[in-house]
């Protein structure tokens, strides 16, 4: 079946929705995603959304910008994250007119809360005095991302979207050099359906399924990274994944920063606050990759607190806080603590460990979401990516928490007018290629007659465990190596696969077997692109290469997948505006 539709928006997180809010009549918005649009993953995202609202104490988006650029240790683009922070004022006020529920003051304005690594001069006349935590995360509850998901939808509906939920997408259609539609599965029937459009935006979200230990929801598993690989365009920087500090021991369920905005503490089995140590003016509110790290050198030098199965973790302590605050403040994750550990934050020191949480790198963009392809940023006509999958870049090497949120709303709403610029100045519809359906077609068919052959669930977990072990956060050349085999090891088993169902109505097992694909391609760019960069550099860390190495190394990856070889790298310069690189020290 062919359907045609002005723009067709893949994914509905935070990222698509807002960009869907911005298509109006006369044109066609047609919004695809593999879950129910309320199930993605911005509906999980817990502390926050920055802005430098100065509601609770003084602040001002430069000082935000400058939190952002060296959060990312200098690789994020400068002039993208002046547009983000200086735009995220605004964007907040937009959300709550919107009718985004946001958590209050007494005086009834949007209350604000820290966060790791966003910090204000201590004399705000005096820019170069020592800087301190700052309170600048906006947040409903621990709930943010599902009011602003909520809020979106609402908003999305009223725009006359056409919503194919539960449409798994598989392939990205190209022609006469431009993106003219994508392919998708129809996961109640598997029928396959083809959309053929003017503009396409993949909003599909992060890959953190690719790890064993992951905050993300089961549907990371990077399909959009992968599909827009296959096809020839790049990755950009896809060697910096996010791993968050605080994962629920053992599950990775995530505990938002928000409990050590709020005073929470991490210990070692000594009782000591070791982040004092490694980050002595701003301690637990140090960015992220900064105390995964941490953690992990506590537990390697002995001081990890045992688990009866030999292993290690970190406890997070909350039990100095009132009650009242936890109750209120932080009821999701201390619900999670309760429920899935059987450990009452109120009392006793939750157990956490390090979790793959984001993907900093990502289908390179300009800053209003067009999708470029080579080194001088040349867009590809129709193709647009915005959120997690996309890579602005904003983030750069780390992201700061509270940031992502941001992103979705600032740069999908800018991709959302990108498209309809594109749209008012006359874009036609390009006619589909020639047996659009067909690689789609292809899989399918091959997994419906696989036999005898090995089950998706064992790849998958070789790959996720492989992953941890070899390009998590510590990496060599000797580890990474060892990843990029078994890669291929995996990718032939991959090629004798199997599945059981060989039905049509909800073919869970055949879905998976395609993401697994995905995970596989997407894996592969990350490990490449680590093996590439012989430096250290926020969420990156070699230690073979201990150290940054802005002579080498300030600039951006960006890698071309090439059939049965090892991807192609090239580079691409970092936007640099007004902060010059220098240590990274909190
Ligand atoms: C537990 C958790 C807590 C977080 N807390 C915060 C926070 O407090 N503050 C903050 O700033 N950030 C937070 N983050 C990060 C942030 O939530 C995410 O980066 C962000 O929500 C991603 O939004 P997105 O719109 O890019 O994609 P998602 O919300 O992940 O949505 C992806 C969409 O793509 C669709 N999709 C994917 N593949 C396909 C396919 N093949 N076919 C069809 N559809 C597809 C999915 O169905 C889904 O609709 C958190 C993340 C997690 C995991």
């Amino acid at each position: 079946m062919v359907h045609q539709y002005d723009v067709v928006i893949v994914g509905s997180g935070g990222a698509g929705l807002r960009a869907a809010v911005e298509i109006k009549p006369p044109y066609t918005c047609a919004v695809l995603s593999k879950v129910h649009p309320l199930r993605s993953h911005t509906g999980a995202a817990q502390g926050g959304v920055s802005a430098a609202l100065a509601n609770e104490e003084e602040d001002s988006w430069e000082w935000h910008a400058f939190d952002t650029v060296k959060g990312s240790d200098y690789l994020g683009d400068q002039d993208a994250i002046e547009i983000m922070c200086q735009d995220a004022i605004r964007a907040i006020i937009e959300l709550e007119h919107m009718g985004m529920p946001f958590s209050r003051r007494n005086d009834g304005k949007i209350a604000q809360r820290n966060f790791g690594g966003h910090t204000r001069p201590e004399n705000p006349s005096d820019p170069n005095s020592r800087r301190i935590p700052v309170k600048r995360a906006c947040y409903s509850a621990d709930r943010t991302g599902h009011v602003m998901l909520h809020t979106l939808y609402e908003n999305a509906i009223k725009n006359n979207v056409r919503f194919f939920s539960e449409f798994f997408v598989t392939d990205l259609l190209l022609n006469q050099g431009a993106v003219v539609g994508v392919v998708a599965i129809d996961l109640m029937t598997q029928e396959i359906h083809v959309f053929h459009a003017k503009a396409v935006l993949f909003a599909t979200g992060g890959y953190g399924r690719i790890y064993q230990v992951t905050s993300n929801a089961h549907a990371g598993t990077g399909d959009g990274f992968a599909i827009t690989y296959r096809r020839g365009i790049p990755l950009e920087d896809m060697e910096f994944v996010q791993f968050h500090p605080t994962g629920l021991y053992k599950l990775g369920i995530l505990v938002s920063e928000a409990a050590r905005g709020e005073g929470g503490i991490l210990r070692n089995r000594l009782g000591e606050r070791f982040m004092e140590r490694y980050a002595p003016t701003v301690k637990d509110l140090a960015p992220r990759d900064m105390v995964s790290r941490a953690m992990l050198m506590e537990i390697r030098e002995g001081r990890g607190i045992p688990a009866p199965d030999g292993s290690s973790y970190i406890g997070l302590d909350l039990t100095h806080l009132p009650e009242e605050v936890i109750n209120k403040k932080l009821p999701e994750i201390t619900g999670f603590a309760r429920t899935y550990l059987g450990v009452d934050p109120v009392k006793e020191w939750i157990p956490v460990q390090p979790t793959c949480h984001y993907a900093m790198g990502g289908i390179p963009t300009d800053n209003d979401g067009r999708v470029v392809i080579d080194e001088n940023n040349t867009p590809i006509p129709g193709f647009y990516a915005a959120g997690e999958a996309a890579c602005v870049s904003v983030h750069g090497a780390n992201r700061l928490g509270t940031n992502s949120l941001l992103d979705l709303i600032v740069f999908g709403r800018r991709a959302g007018k990108a498209i309809m610029e594109f749209l008012n100045s006359g874009a036609e519809f390009i006619p589909l290629p020639k047996d659009a359906a067909e690689w789609t077609e292809s899989q399918i068919q091959w997994l419906l007659s696989s036999q005898n052959g090995e089950r998706v669930a064992h790849i998958r977990s070789d790959l996720q465990k492989a992953m941890m072990e070899y390009a998590g956060v510590f990496r060599t050349e000797e580890s990474l190596q060892k990843m990029a085999s078994i890669l291929s090891e995996l990718r032939e088993r991959y090629s004798k696969v199997a599945i059981d169902d060989k039905g049509k109505q909800f073919n869970t097992d055949l879905i998976e077997a395609l993401e697994l694909r995905n995970l596989l391609d997407t894996a592969e760019a990350v490990v490449y692109g680590a093996l590439n960069r012989t430096e250290s550099r926020g969420a990156h860390y070699r230690e073979d290469y201990p150290k940054r190495d802005d002579d080498n190394w300030l600039k951006h990856t960006l890698l071309y997948y090439r059939e049965n070889q090892a991807p192609e790298i090239k580079y691409k310069p970092v936007r640099i505006t007004k902060y010059q690189p220098m240590e990274r020290k909190y």
